[in-house]
């Protein structure tokens, strides 16, 4: 490709509005280009990144049995009314009507089409394993889109379904899924950690997405410095170890005595004024889920973590109470109790049952209680874990310490058991000739979320640093001096002999300064840099600069187009 035809600029400065390094540079580099929120175009050179991006998923999906299809973007609203997931979807379903006045969904998963699909054409055992994939756009309306493409409303997506006999296979395909996925992050030069996570809006059991950390990524992973423990901060769990020190002799439970706390209204407050520790409150905090008020109770040195707490409540929407709403309740805000509290849904984590002996509200305006336990002194309609995991929190599964850092979900895989399968009749008799849902998984990787993590992950001041699995191509030849003779007329065939040699090349024709040229190089992020100048055509040769190496060694003229090869191809496998 030659430079001077290339459609799309690279720019100094990136737009005010790009906020993350992937954005800044993608924009910059001239590779993607943005229509509205959350809604980009691909320019060639990032069209060229994604395909290979693409091909690299295709290649590994092939590898482990997948069949590629294609399902249809407009989807028959009817499907999200059978599997009831367009409640848990909610608004970032997009739907349209038609001119027949049917409702259709604009797909964001394809859970339901290929459910009905399989429905339709498969009946025994002995047509499964099946694993279909396919990679295509999916288009759903993020609340904020944000971050260049780490967050948009349309992208692509690869997504494979399994559909097993039983469980045993189910188990075996997810194995091979998240075989494949590490496959793939090797050979895209990106490193990455699996962690459990929540399965969210999609439903199902297991799930774990594959991380890359990174200080700018927007999810947050909870792991253990001493095990293999790692999880979404939405998911992760931890040892809710009693804090509070005392013997377990002297934890004879109290009477329940009302004290004094005027203008304490805080549990750090409360502690301070009642001297016991946060561990040894009680913290009571109110939500409205799916419209009914719940009175939610926690251990004081904790937070309510909200993605348990409406797994629990099985809502589709949660939002917290206002004061007003508090008191309307009949409950003093401040001052809340659930000891005699009537007529609401409680909701305790279990970590109020790790202490004992806790200061907890008198909901009366003024006053708390010492010495409140459970269940002596107050029931709670639900109990389990809604506590949010912190960073130094003890690990639950060897109690070593936990530590948190940032990263970017670049994949996903849930196992969705029959939850799907059961509400489409997606059944197939067994060996014994009776009648079972079938077992499914599903599989996703978003490609533009992809192709920013890597360069989220691989980059410096000046520019990308893309791997050369990747890159959108893999020599950028850069002559200086085009007004000096023989300089272009030698550029041209090395152009010429590069291409012969099956190698993917920029050649920088334009007529500018080496510092306008150095610099896009170094923007684009193109592996392998030549250039040809004046001082290197004296003695036959060209600098070959490594984007990512400070020297540029001199490789002769002759017979160059195969020495470049031969470090290209030396790179990749020292790569892999
Ligand atoms: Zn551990």
């Amino acid at each position: 490709m030659r430079f001077s035809k290339l459609f799309g600029k690279t720019l100094r400065q990136a737009p005010a509005e790009a906020e993350s390094i992937s954005h800044q540079l993608l924009l910059r580099a001239g590779m993607i280009a943005q229509e509205a929120a959350g809604i980009y175009s691909y320019l060639p050179m990032g069209w060229r990144v994604l395909k290979k991006i693409e091909n690299v998923i295709r290649e590994e999906m092939d590898k482990a049995g997948g069949q590629e299809l294609m399902l249809p973007v407009l989807q028959p609203f009817e499907l999200w009314q059978q599997s009831g997931r367009y409640v848990s979807f909610g608004k970032s379903l997009f739907t349209l009507t038609d001119r027949k006045e049917h409702t259709l969904a604009l797909g964001p998963t394809h859970e339901e089409v290929i459910t009905d699909l399989v429905h339709r054409y498969v009946q025994s055992y002995r047509e499964l394993p099946l694993l279909l994939y396919q990679i295509q756009t999916k288009l759903r309306d993020e609340p904020r889109p944000r971050g260049g493409l780490l967050r948009v409303r349309e992208f692509i997506m690869k997504d494979l379904y399994s559909f097993d006999a039983d469980e045993a296979g189910l188990d075996e395909s997810y194995q091979s899924m998240c075989q494949a996925y590490s496959n793939i992050y090797a050979r895209l030069g990106l490193p990455t950690m699996t962690v459990e996570a929540d399965s969210g809006a999609i439903g199902g059991k297991d799930s774990h997405e594959f991380m890359v950390i990174t200080e700018t990524g927007e999810d947050e992973v909870i792991y253990c410095s001493n095990c293999d423990y790692a999880a979404n901060t939405e998911k992760a769990q931890f040892a809710k170890t009693d804090k509070t020190n005392i013997p377990s002799e002297a934890k004879n439970l109290l009477p329940l005595e009302e004290v004094a706390t005027p203008e304490a209204e805080t549990i750090e407050e409360v502690a301070g004024f009642v001297g016991v520790p946060t561990s040894q409150t009680l913290k009571a905090v109110f939500y409205f889920a799916d419209g009914e008020f719940v009175f939610v109770i926690i251990r004081g040195d904790l937070e309510v973590n909200e993605t348990k707490l409406r797994n629990a409540l099985k809502c589709s929407e949660l939002r917290l109470a206002t004061e007003g709403e508090v008191n309307e309740a009949g409950i003093v805000a401040g001052f809340a109790s659930p000891i005699g509290v009537e007529g609401v849904r409680v909701v305790a984590d279990d970590s109020i049952t790790s202490g004992s002996n806790f200061v907890v509200g008198a909901n009366k305006s003024g006053y708390h209680f010492k010495n409140a336990n459970y269940p002596r002194d107050f029931q709670v309609n639900l109990m389990t874990d809604i506590a949010l995991a912190q960073s130094g929190d003890s690990c639950p599964k060897c109690q070593g310490k936990l530590s948190s850092a940032k990263g970017i979900e670049v994949g996903h895989v849930f196992k969705l058991g029959i939850s799907i399968s059961e509400k489409f009749g997606a059944s197939i008799l067994d060996n014994d000739g009776k009648s079972r849902p079938i077992v499914m998984g599903c599989y996703g990787i978003g490609l533009g979320r992809l192709l920013a993590a890597i360069v989220e992950q691989s980059h410096d001041d000046k520019g990308i640093i893309w791997p050369l699995s990747v890159a959108p191509y893999q020599v950028y030849l850069c002559p200086l001096s085009l007004d000096k003779s023989a300089i272009l007329p030698t550029a041209e065939k090395i152009y010429q002999e590069l291409q012969k040699e099956g190698i993917e090349v920029l050649f920088d024709d334009r007529d500018d300064s080496p510092g306008v040229k150095f610099n896009d190089a170094d923007l684009l992020g193109i592996p392998l840099r030549l250039t040809l100048s004046p001082r290197t055509l004296q003695s036959q040769s060209v600098e070959a600069k490594w984007r990512t190496e400070k020297e540029a060694p001199l490789l002769p003229l002759d017979n160059l187009a195969v020495q470049v090869k031969k470090l290209l191809d030396e790179a990749v496998s020292s790569q892999l």
